[in-house]
């Protein structure tokens, strides 16, 4: 395990390295973030096998969700910098002109990110295109609970990047500590609610900055005014892609009772559809990441109602695709977010039902609606606060980089993707500049009988 010694002499060199001012320019942003992209289409196959050794992860996953995103990532952050980068003009008072504004973004120094081991390679990585984009350098410290993808990070890292720009520290809760006590410009923090108040806690010992990337339970509303087959297909692809161990899969059903038997079949046959009758034999279908959390997952089987799937393999980290109902907020299922391949099924008679328990919950990741209704989606838009909403829709919204990816309240803090990754990393410096030509005394001592009446004229108070 690294010493906190060896955790100083990084940083210090980071630190150096930050103050040659050579990350700021825009060439050499763009060179390392086309690095990046290089350093990905180069390993793709290793990066598909890592992910594949950790969460027997489909390739078609892997590529879509760790390889593909971050790739778009790239070239949106690519295609922008430049615009982003410069300085913006902004409006000031007529009184205090000949003076002008202008606010500068600029890179806070050295960031830290903590990543977690559902996504393992794009919750590093993504957040590194907006701290590279914003001049910044950055230690990376992987989830030591995803081995494989872990060492392969290191291991890529250190060949593409200098040490003293990009470095990984690989290691678990110690190391991460170790990191958690030394002081950084910025903390970016991808993982559960508990952890987040330790990184937080460490955070505001030197005053530093965090953005808390966490989950949560995701509740899926399911109105009667719907296309069943295509609601039933997104639905059961946000839920078991990768397990169900996404941050973002619906954890659990709020459906009209009128549409629940109709859209259950058909969950089932899209299930049947995706993963075959035997999803043990499937070779599309994931796997719990290990026992602890399988052993996790399969204890909130034991106090529910299974209605399909429920079988289950130590041994292979299997588990099927479950669906469960007559859930109570009161059984375990329904107190923590369930992270893995169930989905809960609760049904309502009235909306408000639905969006009472949903607010009576901390709030969500994201929020789906599946519902033609545009009055009903105006409600739920209204009267519910998640950090994003799919409408008619589960998760797709994480591959579009013009939203932040973020969450409020106890899902999280601050939001990044796009633009969003490269504001999380950059300070806004507000600048005035005033020319010597003309220099007015209203303003300055002696208060002069008259001084103060001009002053609430000339701003308008009178
Ligand atoms: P975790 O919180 O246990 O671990 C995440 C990181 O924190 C790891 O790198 C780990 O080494 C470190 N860590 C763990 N314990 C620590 C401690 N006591 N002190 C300091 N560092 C510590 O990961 P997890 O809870 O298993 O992750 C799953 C959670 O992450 C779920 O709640 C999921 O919804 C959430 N998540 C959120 C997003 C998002 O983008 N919002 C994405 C993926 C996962």
């Amino acid at each position: 395990m690294i010493s906190e010694a060896s955790i100083i002499d990084i940083l210090n060199q980071q630190r150096d390295f930050f103050q040659t001012g050579e990350t700021q320019s825009l060439s050499f942003r763009i060179s390392q973030l086309k690095l990046l992209q290089q350093l990905i289409k180069e390993n793709e196959t290793a990066i598909c096998q890592a992910l594949k050794a950790d969460l027997n992860k489909p390739e078609f996953e892997a590529c879509f969700s760790e390889i593909l995103l971050v790739f778009k990532e790239l070239e949106f952050c690519i295609k922008n910098l430049k615009n982003w980068i410069k300085p913006q003009k902004t409006r000031i008072l007529w009184q205090l002109l000949p003076a002008s504004t202008k606010i500068y973004p600029e890179p806070l120094g050295v960031v830290l990110i903590i990543g977690t081991w559902n996504y393992p390679f794009q919750l590093v990585i993504a957040p590194l295109i907006g701290a590279i984009a914003a001049g910044n350098c950055t230690i990376i410290k992987p989830s030591e609970i995803a081995p494989n993808t872990s060492s392969l990070i290191a291991k890529l890292i250190s060949k593409y990047f200098q040490p003293e720009y990009i470095k990984v520290i690989e290691g678990g809760v110690e190391t991460s500590q170790k990191l958690l006590a030394e002081k950084f410009d910025h903390i970016f923090f991808t993982g559960g609610t508990a952890v987040a108040k330790i990184v937080m806690a460490a955070a505001a010992k030197h005053l530093t900055p965090v953005t808390l990337e966490l989950g949560g339970k995701n509740p899926c509303i399911v109105d009667t005014d719907i296309h069943v087959q295509h609601t039933a297909r997104r639905i059961t692809w946000g839920k078991f892609f990768n397990n169900g161990q996404t941050c973002l899969a619906p954890d659990y059903l709020l459906v009209n009772s009128k549409i629940k038997e109709k859209l259950l079949a058909e969950i089932k046959k899209c299930i049947q559809e995706f993963y075959s009758d035997n999803p043990a034999i499937s070779s599309d279908y994931g796997r719990i990441i290990n026992q602890k959390q399988f052993d996790r997952i399969t204890n909130l089987l034991n106090s529910s109602k299974i209605i399909f799937g429920g079988e289950t393999n130590r041994e292979q980290l299997y588990i099927a695709p479950t669906l469960v109902e007559n859930i109570s907020f009161a059984e375990p299922i329904m107190q923590e977010e369930i992270f893995g391949p169930i989905l809960s099924i609760i049904e309502y008679t009235d909306i408000s039902e639905a969006i009472a328990l949903i607010n009576s919950q901390p709030k969500p990741l994201a929020l789906y609606l599946f519902s033609h209704n545009k009055n009903l989606q105006q409600r739920v838009l209204q009267t519910t606060s998640s950090g994003a909403v799919c409408l008619n829709e589960t998760v797709m919204h994480i591959g579009v980089s013009s939203l932040p990816f973020g969450g409020v309240g106890d899902s999280g803090i601050g939001s990044y993707h796009g633009k969003f990754s490269f504001d999380t990393f950059s300070h806004y410096k507000s600048v005035l500049s005033n020319p010597f030509w003309l220099d007015l005394k209203w303003r300055y001592a002696p208060y002069t009988k008259g001084k103060l009446s001009f002053l609430k004229r000339m701003l308008g108070y009178y």
